[in-house]
């Protein structure tokens, strides 16, 4: 049964907004990781849309010459930190990063820093699969509700404190394939 919220309010970010500084990202991304091995680490399932724009943003290696360019690989984990409703609550890993991350420069791709747990405690999961470095890529930022400090690398846009649907993040698994991202409610 769909959930009987209002629609989004209005648009906070449009899909024109989105895309430019989506590029923007890849283009400093692909110069950071230049003839460098890179795995992108999609935290599922909010930074999905991001996950596949942003990708598509880095150059990729060309086999006529493959010193030019970054090698991208894809890998996901699945966390849980939200439970049906607009409040926080306890993270959980539903599904791991591989051991193929061991020894690898990986780059986190989240759709959302919001109190910072869901990123301290992947953080800490990583370390223990032994990586070579870990960078962080989030596409919203929303400093108002930091419980811990957490170090992001890149940021697409820092938001004000409201709850956000769309481009990937839900409400009740609704709003994902917006274009756009829309405030749901003012927190
Ligand atoms: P944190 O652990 O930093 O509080 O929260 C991170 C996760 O909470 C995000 O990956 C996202 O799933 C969820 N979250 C935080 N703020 C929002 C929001 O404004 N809208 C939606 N849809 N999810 C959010």
């Amino acid at each position: 049964m769909p959930a009987t919220k209002p629609p989004p309010e209005s648009v906070l970010i449009s899909e024109s907004c989105l895309q430019h500084r989506i590029r923007e990202l890849g283009a400093q991304i692909s110069i950071d990781y230049e003839n460098q091995e890179l795995v992108l680490l999609g935290v599922l399932r909010g930074s999905v849309l991001f996950f596949a724009d942003l990708a598509r943003a880095i150059s990729a290696t060309h086999p006529s010459d493959p010193d030019c360019g970054v090698q991208v690989r894809f890998e996901f984990v699945q966390l849980m930190s939200y439970h049906e409703s607009t409040k926080p609550s306890k993270v959980q890993l539903i599904r791991g990063g591989s051991n193929y991350l061991e020894h690898r420069h990986i780059l986190i791709v989240e759709d959302i820093v919001d109190t910072g747990h869901t990123l301290k405690f992947l953080r800490e999961h990583l370390e223990t699969l032994n990586p070579k470095t870990v960078k962080v890529c989030t596409l919203l930022d929303k400093p108002a509700q930091r419980q811990v400090p957490v170090a992001i690398d890149y940021i697409g846009f820092e938001i004000p404190d409201a709850f956000v649907v769309g481009y990937g993040l839900d409400y009740a698994q609704q709003y994902r394939n917006l274009p756009y991202i829309a405030l749901l409610e003012s927190t």
